[in-house]
C-alpha cells in the first residue's frame, strides 16, 4: 500500500464517520450540527467513542454507557466509503489536480446516495441538487464539448421521467430520474449510458436472485438509485484507461 492508498482509506473512514450523521438526521429532519449521542440510552458520546472502525472494534460493538449493540450500519458505512476511495487511488494512481478532486466528489456522492436509497429509498435533493450544480458548471468550464454532457443528461433522464410516469411512482421513485441527470453530467456519452444499463442490470439481477431464493416479493420495492450509484462509481474508478468494453462505444 502507498502512502496516497493509506490516505485515502483513512479519508473515507473519517467520511464514513460523517455519513452516517446524515444518514441518522437527514431523514429525521434534523441539522448536522450538535454532539453525536448513542441510539438508545441518549448518552454523548466523547471523540474516542468516535474513532471510525477503531471504537466499534475497541467497544466489542456494544455502547459504551449502556451496553447495547452498535448499528452494525456505522462500520459498514465507514469501511464501504474507505474501500471506494482506497480502491480508487489504488486503480487510478490519480495525480493531484482538479479532474482527480472532481472524481473523488462523485465519488463520495455516489456512496451517499447508495445508503440513502438503500436503507431508506430516498435521493436526498440535499446531495443531489448541489452535485448537479457543481458537474454542470465543471462540464461547462472544463470540457471543450460539453453538450453531449447536457444531452446524456436529458435523455437518460426523461426515460426514467417516462417510467416513473408509466408506472405511477411505484417502480422507481422521481430521485431515480435525478440521479440519471447526474450522472449524464458526470459521464456523458457513452459512458453516461453504459453506467444507467449496467445500473438496471445490476438491479434487475439481484431482484431476480431475491425472487428465486424467496427473500423478496414481486410487490417489494427495490433501490434502483442504489444500483445506479454501485454502477457509476465503477465507472468512475475504471474511466477511460481500463473500463474493459468502454472502447466499442466510440
Ligand atoms: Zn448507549
Amino acid at each position: 500500500m502507498t502512502p496516497a492508498i493509506i490516505l485515502a482509506v483513512i479519508g473515507g473512514l473519517i467520511y464514513g464517520s460523517f455519513l452516517n450523521v446524515l444518514l441518522w438526521r437527514l431523514p429525521e429532519g434534523e441539522g448536522v450540527n450538535g454532539r453525536s449521542r448513542c441510539r438508545s440510552c441518549h448518552h454523548t458520546l466523547a471523540w474516542y467513542d468516535l474513532i471510525p472502525i477503531v471504537s466499534f472494534i475497541a467497544l466489542q460493538g456494544k455502547c459504551r454507557y449502556c451496553r447495547e449493540r452498535i448499528h452494525l450500519r456505522y462500520p459498514l458505512v465507514e469501511l464501504a466509503a474507505a474501500a471506494v476511495l482506497g480502491i480508487f487511488f489504488a486503480v487510478r494512481i490519480p495525480s493531484l489536480n482538479i479532474e482527480t478532486i472532481i472524481d473523488i466528489f462523485g465519488l463520495l456522492i455516489l456512496v451517499s446516495l447508495f445508503f440513502f436509497d438503500l436503507f431508506y429509498f430516498i435521493l436526498p435533493d440535499a446531495i443531489i441538487f448541489p452535485a448537479i450544480g457543481v458537474y454542470a458548471v465543471y462540464d461547462l468550464a472544463k470540457l471543450a464539448h460539453p453538450l453531449p454532457y447536457f444531452l446524456t443528461a436529458l435523455l437518460a433522464a426523461s426515460f426514467f421521467a417516462i417510467l416513473y410516469t408509466i408506472s405511477g411512482g411505484k417502480k422507481l421513485g422521481f430521485g431515480d430520474v435525478k440521479l440519471a441527470i447526474l450522472l449524464g453530467l458526470i459521464f456523458g456519452y457513452p459512458l453516461g449510458f453504459v453506467t444507467v444499463v449496467l445500473g438496471i442490470w445490476l438491479a434487475a439481477l439481484v431482484a431476480l436472485g431475491l425472487l428465486l431464493t424467496g427473500r423478496a416479493k414481486r410487490t417489494d420495492a427495490i433501490p434502483l438509485g442504489s444500483f445506479l450509484a454501485i454502477a457509476a462509481i465503477v465507472s468512475i474508478i475504471f474511466y477511460h484507461e481500463t473500463f474493459p468494453f468502454i472502447s466499442l462505444f466510440r
